[in-house]
Protein backbone atom coordinates (compact mmCIF):
# COMPACT_ATOMS: atom_id res chain seq x y z
CA UNK A 1 0.00 0.00 0.00
CA UNK A 2 1.54 2.90 -1.37
CA UNK A 3 0.17 6.28 1.19
CA UNK A 4 0.88 9.71 1.39
CA UNK A 5 0.42 12.11 4.71
CA UNK A 6 -0.56 15.77 3.40
CA UNK A 7 -1.14 18.74 4.76
CA UNK A 8 -0.17 22.40 6.12
CA UNK A 9 3.10 22.79 8.93
CA UNK A 10 1.60 21.54 12.46
CA UNK A 11 -1.35 19.68 11.17
CA UNK A 12 -0.01 16.77 12.26
CA UNK A 13 1.61 14.92 9.47
CA UNK A 14 4.18 13.11 11.56
CA UNK A 15 2.19 11.93 14.49
CA UNK A 16 -0.51 10.00 12.27
CA UNK A 17 2.00 8.57 9.67
CA UNK A 18 3.72 7.06 12.35
CA UNK A 19 0.42 5.53 13.70
CA UNK A 20 -0.36 4.68 10.17
CA UNK A 21 2.79 2.81 9.86
CA UNK A 22 2.34 0.69 13.17
CA UNK A 23 -1.08 -0.21 11.89
CA UNK A 24 -0.48 -1.39 8.21
CA UNK A 25 3.24 -2.29 8.84
CA UNK A 26 4.46 -0.41 6.86
CA UNK A 27 7.68 1.83 6.66
CA UNK A 28 7.40 5.71 7.46
CA UNK A 29 9.21 8.10 4.67
CA UNK A 30 9.56 11.48 6.25
CA UNK A 31 11.62 13.49 3.92
CA UNK A 32 12.05 16.45 6.62
CA UNK A 33 13.14 14.01 9.13
CA UNK A 34 16.20 12.67 7.01
CA UNK A 35 16.94 16.02 6.15
CA UNK A 36 16.69 17.00 9.98
CA UNK A 37 18.97 13.91 10.53
CA UNK A 38 21.39 14.80 8.30
CA UNK A 39 22.16 17.92 9.70
CA UNK A 40 22.30 16.57 13.15
CA UNK A 41 25.21 13.85 11.81
CA UNK A 42 26.81 16.84 9.92
CA UNK A 43 26.79 14.99 6.56
CA UNK A 44 27.50 16.61 3.36
CA UNK A 45 23.66 16.46 2.74
CA UNK A 46 23.21 18.17 6.01
CA UNK A 47 25.47 20.90 5.69
CA UNK A 48 23.79 22.08 2.17
CA UNK A 49 20.23 21.94 3.51
CA UNK A 50 20.84 23.49 7.07
CA UNK A 51 20.23 26.83 6.66
CA UNK A 52 17.29 26.23 3.76
CA UNK A 53 15.09 24.28 6.70
CA UNK A 54 16.22 27.10 9.45
CA UNK A 55 14.49 29.42 7.18
CA UNK A 56 11.75 27.18 6.28
CA UNK A 57 12.11 26.95 2.66
CA UNK A 58 11.72 24.37 0.51
CA UNK A 59 15.22 22.38 -0.29
CA UNK A 60 15.45 22.05 -4.44
CA UNK A 61 13.26 20.01 -6.25
CA UNK A 62 16.26 17.98 -7.72
CA UNK A 63 17.69 16.67 -4.34
CA UNK A 64 14.35 15.98 -2.75
CA UNK A 65 13.74 13.81 -5.60
CA UNK A 66 17.00 11.93 -6.13
CA UNK A 67 16.88 11.35 -2.27
CA UNK A 68 13.67 9.99 -2.19
CA UNK A 69 14.08 7.85 -5.54
CA UNK A 70 17.64 6.19 -3.58
CA UNK A 71 15.65 5.70 -0.46
CA UNK A 72 12.54 3.70 -2.34
CA UNK A 73 15.26 1.23 -4.08
CA UNK A 74 15.44 0.10 0.02
CA UNK A 75 13.99 -3.82 0.19
CA UNK A 76 11.73 -2.96 3.02
CA UNK A 77 9.81 -0.42 1.06
CA UNK A 78 8.39 -3.35 -1.49
CA UNK A 79 5.10 -3.66 0.09
CA UNK A 80 4.05 0.04 0.83
CA UNK A 81 4.78 3.05 2.61
CA UNK A 82 3.36 6.09 4.01
CA UNK A 83 5.16 9.29 3.21
CA UNK A 84 5.03 11.96 4.99
CA UNK A 85 6.46 15.98 3.72
CA UNK A 86 6.79 14.44 -0.09
CA UNK A 87 5.59 15.56 -2.64
CA UNK A 88 5.72 19.36 -1.59
CA UNK A 89 5.61 20.94 -5.16
CA UNK A 90 4.06 19.76 -7.90
CA UNK A 91 7.10 19.13 -10.07
CA UNK A 92 8.14 17.02 -6.95
CA UNK A 93 5.01 14.78 -7.52
CA UNK A 94 5.17 15.13 -11.51
CA UNK A 95 8.36 13.26 -10.31
CA UNK A 96 7.06 11.02 -7.78
CA UNK A 97 4.58 9.72 -10.73
CA UNK A 98 7.37 8.75 -12.68
CA UNK A 99 8.78 6.34 -9.94
CA UNK A 100 5.85 5.24 -8.72
CA UNK A 101 5.27 4.22 -12.33
CA UNK A 102 9.15 2.66 -13.25
CA UNK A 103 9.05 0.60 -9.78
CA UNK A 104 5.33 -0.76 -11.51
CA UNK A 105 3.42 0.85 -8.69
CA UNK A 106 0.11 3.05 -7.81
CA UNK A 107 -1.09 5.94 -5.41
CA UNK A 108 -3.21 4.02 -3.02
CA UNK A 109 -4.47 7.26 -0.99
CA UNK A 110 -3.66 10.25 -0.74
CA UNK A 111 -5.00 11.87 2.68
CA UNK A 112 -4.96 15.55 3.66
CA UNK A 113 -5.18 16.99 7.13
CA UNK A 114 -7.31 19.77 7.23
CA UNK A 115 -7.00 22.26 10.02
CA UNK A 116 -7.78 25.80 10.47
CA UNK A 117 -5.29 27.95 9.94
CA UNK A 118 -5.29 29.88 13.30
CA UNK A 119 -4.58 26.57 14.61
CA UNK A 120 -1.67 25.36 13.09
CA UNK A 121 0.76 28.29 14.77
CA UNK A 122 -0.83 27.33 18.12
CA UNK A 123 0.15 23.82 17.79
CA UNK A 124 3.74 24.29 16.48
CA UNK A 125 4.57 26.26 19.52
CA UNK A 126 3.14 24.70 21.60
CA UNK A 127 4.59 21.18 20.54
CA UNK A 128 7.81 22.08 21.91
CA UNK A 129 10.00 19.66 19.47
CA UNK A 130 12.54 22.35 19.70
CA UNK A 131 12.92 22.50 15.90
CA UNK A 132 15.14 24.75 14.98
CA UNK A 133 12.66 26.20 12.29
CA UNK A 134 10.13 26.32 15.15
CA UNK A 135 10.57 29.85 15.53
CA UNK A 136 8.14 32.25 14.65
CA UNK A 137 9.31 33.88 11.43
CA UNK A 138 10.26 29.90 10.35
CA UNK A 139 6.70 29.07 11.09
CA UNK A 140 5.52 31.95 9.30
CA UNK A 141 7.65 31.27 6.62
CA UNK A 142 6.61 27.70 6.52
CA UNK A 143 2.88 28.59 6.30
CA UNK A 144 3.73 30.87 2.94
CA UNK A 145 5.44 28.44 1.59
CA UNK A 146 2.74 25.90 1.83
CA UNK A 147 0.44 28.08 0.37
CA UNK A 148 2.52 29.16 -2.30
CA UNK A 149 4.26 26.18 -3.17
CA UNK A 150 2.74 23.13 -1.66
CA UNK A 151 -0.74 23.60 -1.57
CA UNK A 152 -1.06 23.59 -5.54
CA UNK A 153 -0.49 19.87 -5.12
CA UNK A 154 -3.44 19.04 -3.64
CA UNK A 155 -5.23 19.97 -7.39
CA UNK A 156 -2.74 17.98 -8.42
CA UNK A 157 -4.33 14.81 -7.22
CA UNK A 158 -7.85 16.02 -6.84
CA UNK A 159 -7.38 15.75 -10.85
CA UNK A 160 -6.36 12.49 -10.66
CA UNK A 161 -9.18 11.52 -8.09
CA UNK A 162 -7.38 10.44 -4.94
CA UNK A 163 -8.10 12.72 -2.43
CA UNK A 164 -9.48 11.33 0.99
CA UNK A 165 -10.13 14.91 2.78
CA UNK A 166 -9.79 14.22 6.94
CA UNK A 167 -11.01 16.63 9.55
CA UNK A 168 -7.67 17.13 11.57
CA UNK A 169 -9.41 18.95 14.39
CA UNK A 170 -9.68 16.50 17.74
CA UNK A 171 -7.85 13.77 19.43
CA UNK A 172 -4.78 11.99 17.93
CA UNK A 173 -7.04 8.73 18.39
CA UNK A 174 -10.17 10.38 16.87
CA UNK A 175 -7.98 11.53 13.74
CA UNK A 176 -6.46 8.09 13.18
CA UNK A 177 -10.12 6.77 13.70
CA UNK A 178 -10.87 9.15 10.55
CA UNK A 179 -7.61 7.90 8.62
CA UNK A 180 -8.77 4.51 8.98
CA UNK A 181 -12.13 4.40 7.98
CA UNK A 182 -10.92 6.49 4.98
CA UNK A 183 -8.61 3.67 4.17
CA UNK A 184 -10.71 1.08 4.57
CA UNK A 185 -13.47 2.11 3.05
P1 LIG B 1 8.84 18.63 7.69
O1 LIG B 1 9.47 17.80 8.74
O2 LIG B 1 8.07 17.84 6.68
O3 LIG B 1 8.04 19.78 8.25
O4 LIG B 1 10.04 19.31 6.86
C1 LIG B 1 10.95 20.20 7.49
C2 LIG B 1 11.70 20.99 6.43
O5 LIG B 1 12.46 20.09 5.59
C3 LIG B 1 10.85 21.81 5.48
O6 LIG B 1 10.49 23.07 6.02
C4 LIG B 1 11.79 21.95 4.28
O7 LIG B 1 12.80 22.89 4.54
C5 LIG B 1 12.46 20.57 4.25
N1 LIG B 1 11.71 19.59 3.42
C6 LIG B 1 11.11 18.44 3.84
N2 LIG B 1 10.52 17.80 2.83
C7 LIG B 1 10.73 18.56 1.73
C8 LIG B 1 10.33 18.44 0.37
N3 LIG B 1 9.59 17.41 -0.06
N4 LIG B 1 10.72 19.42 -0.48
C9 LIG B 1 11.46 20.47 -0.07
N5 LIG B 1 11.86 20.65 1.19
C10 LIG B 1 11.50 19.70 2.10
Amino acid sequence: MQIIIFGPPGAGKGTQAKKIAEEYEIPHLSTGEIFRSAIKNETPLGKKVKSILDAGDLVPDQTVVDLVEEELKKDKYEDGYILDGFPRTVPQAEAFDEILDSNGKTLDAFLVLEVPEQELVDRILSRGEGRSDDTEEGIKNRLEVYEKETAPVLNYYKEQGKVNAIDGVGSIDEIFSRIKDALEK
